[in-house]
């Protein structure tokens, strides 16, 4: 009875735990925070200064006493008590704005993705660590079955689904049968490895040495993964009204353009010889050529937990495809070569950014679909 009490006066939450970005939804009103994974630290007494934007803003810029973490870097939890002040940081602002009763009176449930590397220890650890921050219940799900639930896939269906979460710190690979990770994998390459691999291609190019944050920028602003004149080659041949051969005609006087000039960024860094700041324009095929080597390495591990899945989960992938989210899943062309050396159709998610945010909301409007897909929680 008083859980129905508590439960009336709580929101109940969802958090993705991602290795860059944290997201909450709360029940009854989809996704209230978006924040970067960070916190930043006094080195001496431990305290936490920053968490989330205001973070992230000191990357790179922090005086000696102070230090940025992100504490889920690797898929992992690197840093314990960082992870649990962001956990309870949020439960805390959650039902701080808008809710006049106090947390220990309220007592919300609590579901978190957290990637398939976290150890058993710690994921106890980041369930204690849910309830110590006032959770009544807390619940930890894998993330690879959040996005999968977060895309609408039915995971209780005896049919094999692909997901491939292309995040920050680490990609996460798995196929789903009969509501259970069957196959998976969680490579260390992912966005940020994006960022270090530009970064070490501008160096040894350019000889210029680029912070994350630029090379991040330089990702998102000119990155890609494939070539994009195919896709108005196709184009054309789907033509046949008259009408649409102008503008297609119109479209043609671009093209040549499109081709030979690739997007261009400036970046600004520091020059390795003279130790000074210095501009450079980077073209978008250089910052292809620099993300080869990483898209390579993801593509690999999709293939290697192919391999390891059984031939009937397999040839129901091939038919219905691989679905792709996370961050990286943005970086234009990604899909078309993942198809083209796979030659397993690939699905898109529309928002990869809240794949499983949605995911572990939809586990909290459904209790029976919950129990059956945590790993670990419910009462103390
Ligand atoms: P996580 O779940 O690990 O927190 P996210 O799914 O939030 O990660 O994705 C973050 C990653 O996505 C970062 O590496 C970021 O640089 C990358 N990213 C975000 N937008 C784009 C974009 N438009 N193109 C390429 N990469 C992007
Ligand atoms: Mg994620």
């Amino acid at each position: 009875m008083f859980d129905k009490l508590f439960g009336l006066l709580s929101h109940d939450i969802g958090i993705d735990l991602g290795t860059s970005n944290t997201l909450v939804w709360v029940k009854g009103k989809g996704i209230v925070i978006r924040e970067p994974s960070v916190v930043a630290i006094h080195k001496k007494t431990k305290k936490v200064i920053a968490i989330g934007t205001d973070a992230k803003k000191m990357v790179g810029k922090t005086p000696a006493t102070i230090q940025t973490v992100r504490p889920l870097r690797g898929g992992v939890i690197a840093d314990f008590d960082a992870t649990s002040s962001m956990i309870s940081y949020y439960i805390q602002s959650i039902h701080e704005v808008g809710n006049i009763f106090p947390i220990s009176w309220s007592r919300p449930k609590v579901v978190i993705g957290i990637p398939s590397a976290v150890t058993e220890v710690q994921r106890r650890a980041v369930w204690e660590a849910a309830l110590s921050a006032g959770a009544r219940e807390a619940f930890l799900i894998e993330e690879s079955m959040a996005a999968a639930i977060g895309e609408g896939i039915s995971v209780f269906s005896p049919t094999g689904a692909m997901t491939v979460d292309i995040g920050g710190g680490t990609t996460e690979i798995a196929i789903i049968s009969l509501g259970g990770i069957v196959v998976s994998k969680s490579l260390l390459c992912a966005g940020d490895e994006m960022d270090r691999a530009i970064m070490h291609y501008i160096r040894l190019r350019h000889g210029l040495l680029l912070g994350e944050r630029t090379a991040e920028e330089l990702k998102i602003k000119i990155g890609s993964a494939y070539e994009q004149k195919l896709k108005v080659k196709s184009e054309k041949l789907k033509v046949d009204s008259e009408e649409e051969t102008e503008k297609i005609d119109e479209k043609h006087n671009i093209e040549p353009l499109a081709h030979n000039q690739s997007r261009v960024a400036v970046v600004r860094g520091r020059d390795i010889e003279t130790g000074l700041p210095k501009s450079l324009r980077v073209t978008e095929v250089e910052v292809r050529e620099a993300l080869a080597p990483v898209l390579s390495e993801i593509i690999e591990g999709i293939s290697e937990v192919l391999e390891e899945a059984p031939p009937e989960l397999t040839s129901d992938i091939l038919e219905h495809g691989i679905l792709l989210t996370g961050g990286g899943s943005l970086l234009p062309g990604i899909d078309k070569i993942i198809v083209e050396i796979t030659h397993i159709p690939v699905i898109k998610s529309e928002d990869p950014l809240t794949t499983v945010v949605r995911g572990t909301g939809k586990v909290l409007e459904d209790a029976a679909l919950l129990q059956r897909v945590k790993i670990i929680g419910g009462l103390k």
